[in-house]
């Protein structure tokens, strides 16, 4: 076997992971859906994002975000650490770019759960990333979700409800819509939409070239 076919063979053992972009409206409930999603596969990580919002009752450092003042932030911002980053109702937030990119190497599936804008800003630079759009089934859970939470002023929630109703304008931008009724059935959907993107023709055009070309008896 010639050194280019054995590092041909090595190459296709190493496959990437899935980079997925999960958005929706606050409200969807993306949170719950992602940690069903997760815990019934080992092998899809949740990118822990960064940001300068204040800690909600409940969420953890590392956990939910890893919490940073504005100066910490703008000290990543400025060591290019973001994979991408954007400011959302006045506060700040990136996706820490080591992290993901050593993940997808390990060949780990990587979820981002990011805002709109983030998430365009993704698929420009990776252009194979999978894009779900999370909505809640009607405008009513919006607000009764929003409701809830409690977290915001009312001013700050009625911001949030618009800003929710112009997500949703954009989720033709995505390749996938999961609604939202039921959180178990939202997270089957997006494992199932994962499953199939992993079959897709886009996915497996070295694994094809591969059977053809280099002997394909090592896969
Ligand atoms: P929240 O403050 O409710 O946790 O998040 C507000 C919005 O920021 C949500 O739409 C959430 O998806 C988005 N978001 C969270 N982390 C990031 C990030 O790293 N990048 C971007 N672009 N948006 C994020």
């Amino acid at each position: 076997m010639t050194t280019r076919i054995r590092n041909k063979d090595a190459e296709m053992k190493k496959r990437k992971g899935l980079l997925i972009v999960v958005s929706g409206p606050s409200g969807a409930g993306k949170g719950t859906v992602l940690a069903h999603a997760i815990a019934e596969c080992p092998n899809l990580r949740y990118s822990v994002s960064v940001t300068t919002r204040a800690p909600r009752e409940g969420e953890c450092e590392g956990v939910n975000y890893f919490f940073k003042t504005l100066d910490e932030y703008q000290r990543m911002l400025h060591d290019d650490e973001f994979l991408e980053h954007q400011c959302v109702y006045g506060n700040c937030y990136g996706t820490p770019k080591r992290h993901v990119l050593s993940m997808l190497e390990q060949g780990y599936d990587v979820v981002l759960e990011i805002d709109v804008k983030g998430a365009l800003d993704i698929k420009n630079k990776f252009p194979d990333a999978v894009m779900i759009f999370l909505s809640p089934s009607s405008r009513s859970t919006i607000e009764s979700r929003l409701r809830a939470r409690a977290s915001e002023s009312e001013e700050q929630l009625q911001i949030r409800i618009a800003a929710a109703i112009d997500e949703i304008k954009q989720a033709v931008l995505y390749d996938y819509v999961v609604v939202n009724e039921d959180a178990a059935q939202g997270a089957q959907d997006i494992l199932a939409i994962i499953r199939a993107e992993k079959c897709s023709v886009r996915a497996n055009k070295k694994f094809i070239d591969n059977l053809l070309y280099a002997g394909g008896n090592n896969l």
